[in-house]
Formats: structure tokens, C-alpha cells, sequence
């Protein structure tokens, strides 16, 4: 897929996904998909590949929670991977700063490179286990706390609260869509409430996804 195809998938995706980006974020995730291509040859990232499904899959699909993090200072992304959905969301976002975190060094590696690369400010990639302990994991508290792939529901509003800054706020991607009742029920049995909750397809595929946002009672 060269750039222009590129750019053009991606606005359309954006559109049906009702997020806007400026326009320098095509050109960059196409360059970023560049950095995660050449990587994976050589060290197993993702097994997400064919362009198409990078755009949809890792870019479309973190692009679609731009509404939930819009506003927040910082944003850390526990279980990162090869970036994703912190990378995506900083080059849409650039003042916000990006502490993104993984248990895999190779990994790490991959996402302070591709930062380097675009010559993104303001991104912190960081080789740490999140167990809890953020002080003693050296991993810093955030406004926004978000993962995708990472944990399931009751797991990850059990960690994630411990690393939100005060008034913050926990950010969960989901598949298919759960109830207001059970949402609201998970929420409880950590003395956190539901702050919103939405329901979308990916554009191209029609893969359901929720996201639902979390903060402290
Ligand atoms: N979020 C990325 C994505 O959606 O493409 C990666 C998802 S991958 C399924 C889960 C990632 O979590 C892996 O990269 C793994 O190394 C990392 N991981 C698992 N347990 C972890 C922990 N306790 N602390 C930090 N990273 C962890």
C-alpha cells in the first residue's frame, strides 16, 4: 500500500469512526507502520501484518478511543506491546506526554525507537512488570490510565486505579459490548463508577468494540 492509498484509508476510517486527526498523522502512522514492519522481520512484534490490517487493527483501532483520552495532560499504557494504543494517540495528540510500558524488552526497545524516529516528543517507553506497585515498578501515575489487550475487565480495574493520579480517570478497551448493569457492576466491586460507555464497529471489518471509562468514587 503506498502513502496515498494509505492516508486515504485512514481519513475514511476516521471518518466512520467520528475521530478527526491533523493532517500530518497519515504520512506519520504510514511511516510508523514503515518502523513496525522493518522491526518485525527481524524481531517478532505483532503478528498483525498486511497493511490493511495494520491500519484497521493497530492504528484505526486506537485512533477510535481519541474521544475518551481528548483533554488528559498524560496518559501511561500498561502492556503496550509495539506501541499500541499510546503511540497512535500521541502523534494525534501531541502535547500529551506518553509513558508506555511493557514487561518485554525487545518490545521497549521498538517503541523508544520508532519514537526517536519520528522525532515524537514527549513519550517515555519503559521496561517494567505492572504488578501494583508503581513506586517500587518506577512506573509514574497518569490522568489517564488505558491498555488494550491486556488484562480482562475485573483484572484491569483492579490495577489500573493504583496507577491514576488524583481526579484521574481508567480507560477500558473492550470487544463486544457489555451491559450499562454489568459495567456499572464491575465498577462497584472496586469502588470506582462508570463515567461513560460506547459502543462502535471497527470501519472495515465491523469488528464490535466497547470503550468504557472508569474513575474513582
Ligand atoms: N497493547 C498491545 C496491543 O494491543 O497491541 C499489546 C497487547 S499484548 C496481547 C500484551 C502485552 O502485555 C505484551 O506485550 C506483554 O509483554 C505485556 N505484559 C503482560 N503482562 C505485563 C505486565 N504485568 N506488565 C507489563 N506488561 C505486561
Amino acid at each position: 500500500m503506498d502513502n496515498a492509498r494509505f492516508v486515504d484509508q485512514l481519513a475514511t476510517g476516521c471518518r466512520a469512526l467520528g475521530v478527526s486527526v491533523a493532517e500530518d498523522v497519515g504520512p506519520r502512522l504510514y511511516r510508523l507502520m514503515g518502523e513496525l514492519l522493518k522491526w518485525n522481520a527481524k524481531v517478532n512484534l505483532t503478528a498483525i501484518t498486511a497493511p490493511e490490517e495494520v491500519l484497521e487493527k493497530h492504528f484505526l483501532d486506537s485512533l477510535a478511543v481519541l474521544p475518551e483520552v481528548t483533554g488528559a495532560a498524560t496518559l501511561l499504557d500498561l502492556g503496550a506491546g509495539a506501541g499500541f494504543p499510546g503511540l497512535p494517540l500521541k502523534l494525534a495528540l501531541p502535547s500529551l506526554g506518553v509513558t508506555l510500558v511493557d514487561a518485554v524488552g525487545k518490545k521497549v526497545a521498538f517503541i523508544k525507537a520508532a519514537a526517536a524516529s519520528l522525532g515524537m516528543q514527549g513519550v517515555r517507553g519503559l521496561h517494567a512488570r505492572a504488578e501494583g506497585k508503581p513506586e517500587a515498578e518506577g512506573i509514574p501515575l497518569a490522568e489517564v490510565l488505558i491498555a488494550r489487550a491486556f488484562m480482562d475487565l475485573p483484572d484491569w480495574l483492579a490495577l489500573a486505579p493504583g496507577y491514576v493520579a488524583p481526579g484521574g480517570r481508567v480507560v477500558a478497551m473492550l470487544g463486544k459490548a457489555q451491559s450499562d448493569a454489568e459495567l456499572t457492576a464491575r465498577a462497584a466491586e472496586r469502588q470506582l463508577r462508570v463515567v461513560s460507555a460506547r459502543a462502535y464497529r471497527l470501519p472495515f471489518s465491523g469488528a464490535e468494540r466497547q470503550v468504557a471509562v472508569f474513575a474513582k468514587e
